[in-house]
């Protein structure tokens, strides 16, 4: 790949106006005590008290607060109702697997995980990631402006996020523009890992339904297909990557039946080899409305960015039939964005170089995993107290060794104000509790 002696500098760092977040302290006490009794009574001077929610993902309620070891401003994600039943711990403890678990730059991850008191008292779960500025939901309906530079470099992190998180055999199941951080410099990271799953191999295991946000679910969920793989994300990623050309979402519908009728409108009738793993109802809807043409056409008049190549990849994510709409992997080698790969290893990323003489660009601009995801000791796990100990376990072993470890001082006032505000939150969610 020719990627020397082409760059360009970067257009990216006026996108955001980069004051929004002032933060002030979080009210967590650090400790060097080994027991936890001692971990709410060492407070230090530098208590940290938490600012105001910066969002809100399926699961959970994120903060941004300032890390009082290093000063450095971090987000704080409360887990809520996590020992409200089986589903619920499964549920969390694989999200915490994940964000420990993943080691990529485009993939949100777990700085910290805060220090859990003894077992007994062992109720919520706190973890501390990366604090980004901005999610691309945001950015989409500001009135920044957002150039074809941007839109390159944003779907070429989002492919190269996705392709990691799918080598690792993890399907996110709920791509957004909200659940894609990004900061000042343009970085991008998946976020919200609350509905992501490891993909099944086994295509008679039937998988919930109840999954991605409905603008960007993918025709085989919305027609009930009860097996799907990570073509549903690709999907969520063409519907992004025409909303960022448009600065409108391309399938706005009231309900799910009109949101399959908004994607036909635009692809057209799909074949009946397209929709084999449909639903009965599904179908029947289909056959029963009238043969649509395909209009794809209509994707050109996007904005002044649709060119040829744009559209032509939109395209290749866009197809109705999962088997035959495109990987991560090969997205990523479509000429498209080839720009954006330039950007990003020339002047965002952590992989390349700069000496005197030049960039020194990595081996393998967009890596995969360096092993499957493994969800087996969910099999082992057979009750709430069980999936307790072994929370309290995993948070425990992956301090060992490391930095002051950090817990929640529940008696400042400063605490009380982020339960208050995660206390509906917790309430709304709860019933989105899934297989
Ligand atoms: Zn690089």
């Amino acid at each position: 790949m020719a990627f020397h002696g082409s760059a360009r500098p970067t257009v990216c760092g006026n996108l955001f106006s980069g004051s929004e977040l002032d933060h002030k302290y979080f009210c967590v006490n650090t400790t060097t005590g080994a027991t936890s009794s001692a971990l709410t009574k060492t407070p230090r001077s530098a208590e940290m008290e938490p600012d105001r929610p910066i969002g809100y993902g399926a699961f959970g309620v994120v903060w941004s607060v300032t890390d009082p070891r290093d000063g450095r401003k971090v987000a704080l994600k409360k887990m809520p109702n996590v020992f409200q039943n089986l589903v619920s711990c499964k549920r969390v403890f694989r999200e915490l697997r994940m964000l420990c678990f993943f080691k990529h730059d485009n993939v949100l991850s777990a700085l910290d995980i805060l220090q859990p008191p003894q077992i007994d008292c062992f109720e919520e779960i706190y973890v501390i990631t990366e604090l980004m500025q901005s999610d691309l939901h945001k950015v989409i309906v500001s009135p920044q402006p957002l150039t074809t530079d941007h839109i390159k470099v944003f779907l070429y992190q989002i492919l190269r996020g996705l392709k990691y998180l799918h080598s690792a055999g993890i399907l996110h199941r709920d791509i957004k523009p909200g659940n894609l951080l990004v900061n000042s410099n343009c970085l991008l990271k998946i976020c919200d890992f609350g509905l992501a799953r490891v993909e099944e191999p086994d295509p008679s295991r039937h998988m919930t339904q109840e999954v991605v946000t409905q603008y960007y679910r993918a025709p085989e969920v919305l027609m009930g297909s009860r097996h799907y793989g990570p073509a549903i994300d690709i999907w969520s990623v063409g519907c992004i990557f025409a909303e960022l050309l448009g600065r409108r979402i391309l399938f706005q519908a009231q309900s799910p039946i009109q949101q399959l009728d908004l994607i036909t409108d635009l692809l057209g009738t799909p074949p009946l080899s397209a929709m084999a793993s449909a639903c009965e109802g599904a179908r029947a809807h289909i056959l029963r409305g009238p043969h649509k043409p395909p209009s794809l056409s209509v994707l050109y008049m996007l904005s002044d960015g649709a060119t040829h190549e744009a559209v032509h990849l939109l395209c290749r994510m866009l197809v109705f039939d999962p088997s035959k709409r495109i990987s991560g992997s090969d997205a990523l080698s479509h000429p498209y964005l080839d720009e954006g790969r330039l950007r990003y290893h020339t002047c965002m990323c952590q992989c390349c170089y700069s000496v005197p003489s030049g960039r020194v660009y990595t081996r393998d601009f967009e890596p995969a995993a360096e092993r499957l995801f493994s969800h087996s000791y969910e099999e082992s796990m057979h009750s709430v107290w069980q999936g307790k100990e072994f929370i309290h376990r995993f948070i425990t072993e992956h301090q060992q060794g490391k930095r002051v470890p950090l817990c929640i001082n529940p008696q400042s006032a400063a605490f009380k104000t982020f339960i208050r505000s995660t206390a509906w939150h917790s309430s709304k969610v709860s019933r989105k509790e899934e297989r």
